[in-house]
């Protein structure tokens, strides 16, 4: 008989049901497998993030050629990408994120064509595209380091910039994450109340100054995590070197860096000559020609990694030469843009075919000592609705009509007030009536067309429910 050493995960899924199954089809009948979830993507030792603050154009026109390999705009010399694998053979360029702010301080939106240097619209979807990810940066990029800030522009800023990106990108691009202009910390709290989920600021008294370390569960409220400002210095490399070196004996280790427009000194920018040297030699060093130990995306990437490692269970079974997986994701968070998790499987027999359902896509290493199996549910869709978060677990669904909806619901409770919020698939705060009469109808016709979450609250009693707005 065979026999299953499974790590901690049995425990965890004893009481939940399950829905989605992998088959691992090994070679012969294993003695032992073991299984478990790889702390960063790809099962890579460290993460490397890089962000580019406020729109800037060099973004397509320098760093994304630098990066997939191509030529940088006024500039002769063809580059080869910069890759690191995904552990199954498969190269992946170096991606990058954006802050975005879409206005200037006057308030004009400084991309649509008129404002030289600045990236458009359409150039942000095409970096979107290649995956890389958006920031909110907010609207305008008010500060208090240079305006008279009150309550409300915070407010403004945040809720303007989002609805901005969501409406003017063909990718109705959401952006889960928040990093506040000119250092303002007024913004924090303002920006997890809004919906946003993590937001990086410089200072070097939050988490993760000098690599934040991912082994453990990270907080899934409201984390502030550092980001380092590159500077212009050829000892750049020291300070990721660093991260690598920590990130050894099971540590694993998530450093940021951010810079501004290449060779514009004034703005904080960085050399491009110095940038392209540093970007060669952490590639020839850390990626796919080197020792392939570091996984380099964009900050929104490695975090949707993480909620998944800490969101996903499953549980293991045995069928002669098979494993089956069967997977439990109904805590996945809807807002995630990418659902991936990477198992590594421990079992001196080699496995070399992976069944997986409809919709998920996979790359698997089936031989070598650590064997390695990437999972994407992205695009796997789920027969039931999942929760937006693990709070709302507690409460208890009420129906509402019709469903879909176009202009105004009706609601299933007894008398009396209540306060009703409206959240977006982003778990964002659309729409707050106080004092809702029980009976009245609920007008939603001012929603755009989607998915939101209701929640309907009077003293201790908390209702809550999902429905659909159509046009
Ligand atoms: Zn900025």
């Amino acid at each position: 008989m065979s026999k299953i050493l499974s790590t901690a995960f049995w425990m965890l899924n004893t009481c939940v049901v399950f829905g989605q199954k992998m088959t691992i089809q090994f070679d012969n009948t294993p003695i032992s497998v073991a299984i478990s979830k790889a702390k960063l993507k790809y099962n890579k030792d460290f993460a490397y993030s890089l962000t580019f603050d406020d729109g800037t154009d060099d973004a397509v026109t320098t760093i994304l050629p630098v990066f997939k390999g191509g030529k940088v705009v006024g500039n002769n010399t063809t580059y080869t990408p910069l890759t690191y694998t995904d552990g199954c053979g498969n190269a992946i360029a170096f991606r990058g994120g954006i802050a975005w702010n879409t206005a200037n301080l006057a308030g004009i939106d400084i991309h649509v064509g008129n404002a030289p240097g600045m990236l458009t619209w359409s150039q942000l979807d095409s970096l979107y595209g290649f995956g890389w990810d958006v920031f909110n940066h907010t609207y305008s990029h008010k500060a208090l380091a240079t305006n008279v800030m009150r309550e409300q522009d915070y407010n403004d800023e945040i809720s303007k910039n989002s609805l901005a990106v969501r409406q003017r990108t063909k990718s109705k691009i959401e952006m889960p994450i928040f990093i506040p202009p000119s250092s303002d910390t007024n913004y924090h709290k303002k920006a997890f109340q809004t919906g946003h989920r993590l937001v990086f600021d410089q200072q070097g008294s939050f988490v993760g100054y000098k690599g934040l370390q991912v082994d453990d569960n990270i907080s899934l409220g409201s984390l502030v995590i550092h980001r380092q400002g590159m500077e212009e210095s050829i000892h750049e490399l020291h300070r990721l070197e660093a991260t690598a070196d920590k990130s050894v004996s099971g540590k694993h280790f998530w450093y940021n860096e951010f810079t501004h427009r290449m060779d514009d000194f004034q703005g904080g920018g960085y050399h491009f000559n110095l940038f392209q040297n540093y970007m060669q030699r952490v590639a020839n060093r850390y990626g796919k020609n080197g020792s392939d130990r570091m996984w380099m995306a964009p900050l929104q990437e490695v975090y949707e990694y993480l909620v998944m490692r800490q969101t996903t269970n499953y549980a293991l079974q045995v069928s002669q030469k098979n494993i089956i997986v069967d997977f439990d994701l109904k805590n996945i968070p809807t807002w995630l843009r990418r659902k991936v998790v990477t198992l590594v499987v421990h079992s001196t027999v080699d496995f070399s075919k992976v069944t997986v359902p409809a919709g998920v896509t996979v790359t698997f290493k089936g031989n070598g000592v650590t064997k390695l199996i990437n999972l994407d549910f992205s695009n796997w869709k789920s027969s039931t609705p999942v929760d937006d978060t693990a709070t709302t677990n507690k409460l208890k669904n009420i129906s509402v009509y019709p469903n879909p909806v176009k202009d105004a619901l009706s609601l299933e409770v007894t008398s009396g007030d209540w306060d009703v919020r409206i959240f977006n698939e982003m778990g964002q705060l659309v729409a707050e009536k106080v004092h809702f009469r029980a009976g009245q109808p609920l007008n939603v016709a001012f929603l755009n067309q989607g998915i939101y979450f209701l929640l309907m609250q009077q003293g201790d009693k908390s209702y809550r429910s999902r429905f659909v707005k159509v046009e």
